[in-house]
């Protein structure tokens, strides 16, 4: 938030001054009545599984959305070949270029209100390694000093996600489940960092973790079936998912699916989106580098971590004051 020097309205300025100085001072001072905030990883990460949930809370009324993304996400599995020398292990640019990338997926999805976890480039991405099967993942055997998940960064994590918490007071924050969705270490540090924080701000109603629901999975993926796309079909229990009776809050973002795609075309080192014909009609499928198809769908889950379970299931804020 910008910090203003408090206005002086005897201090010998016009009435028309005095006007534009305050409709200036309410526009960059939102006090929306419902208020939203989302703790993600990396830049994609908000897109990939609450891109509906932002454009969705960001368009209603008297309602505001903050994103705050805990790293640059300089490790990431770059997909253009044209861009391949951003890549860590090359100039090392990655980071930087996501920073647009993610701005321009903020904007698609009407988000204004963007952080970095304790400013741009504090924490970096840790890295992952693959772990099993599928795609879950593990922390590497060697963490870059700044990586977000080194043991003794936890508490200026928390103190620095804490006083976004204490300045934008959402009654409802999102984030991953305790294994961070897939075991990505960065996701299970974002976990770990949003329910400390949570537990310091009184104004936090509700905690939620993302999640997939078996059935929407399924019913997604068979949407998918026989279509021609440039990715492999998963095995069966490859992409993460829970039971559908942990699922809490269903959220139909429907009606957002080309904010969606354009937020994932913003992120385009990071997911190539592609349209194929299956046998329910024409169907969206995206991928990550290792190529394998995820379908977009219609709905967004959620699991409540923290607080009373809300009366209804489709709306985060449920009886929310
Ligand atoms: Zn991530």
């Amino acid at each position: 938030m910008t910090r203003h020097p408090p206005v002086d309205e005897r201090g010998g300025r016009s009435g028309a001054t005095a006007v534009r100085v305050a409709h200036r001072l309410r526009s960059v001072t939102p006090s929306a009545r419902r208020r939203l905030l989302l703790v993600h990883a990396h830049p994609d990460d908000e897109t990939l599984t609450t891109g509906g949930t932002m454009a969705r809370y960001a368009t209603a009324p008297d309602t505001s959305v903050t994103l705050v993304t805990c790293t640059l996400g300089e490790e990431g599995e770059v997909i253009p070949p044209e861009l391949a020398l951003l890549a860590p292990d090359a100039a090392d640019q990655l980071g930087g270029y996501r920073i647009g990338e993610l701005a321009a997926a903020c904007a698609a999805l009407g988000v204004t209100d963007h952080r970095f976890l304790g400013g741009t480039g504090r924490w970096r991405d840790s890295g992952m390694v693959l772990a099993g099967h599928g795609v879950r993942a593990a922390t590497p055997g060697r963490l870059h000093p700044r990586a977000l998940a080194a043991p003794d960064a936890f508490a200026d994590q928390v103190d620095a996600l804490t006083a976004v918490l204490e300045e934008v007071a959402p009654q409802v924050v999102v984030t991953y489940a305790a294994d961070g969705g897939y075991g990505h270490p960065d996701h299970v540090r974002a976990h770990e960092i949003a329910v400390a924080a949570v537990r310091r701000v009184p104004e936090v109603e509700r905690l939620y973790a993302t999640v997939i629901g078996r059935s929407a999975l399924d019913t997604g993926l068979a949407e998918l079936d026989g279509a021609s796309l440039p990715f492999r079909m998963p095995e069966s229990d490859e992409l993460p998912s829970v039971p559908d009776a942990d699922v809490d809050v269903a959220l139909d973002v429907s009606a957002y699916r080309i904010a969606r795609q354009a937020a994932l075309r913003a992120h385009r080192t990071q997911v190539a989106l592609s349209e194929g014909s299956g046998r329910a009609g024409r169907t969206t499928a995206y991928a990550m580098s290792n190529g394998v198809a995820q379908p977009l769908l219609d709905v967004e889950e959620f699991v409540l971590l923290a607080g009373e379970p809300v009366d209804g299931s489709d709306d985060l804020f449920g009886g929310a004051a």
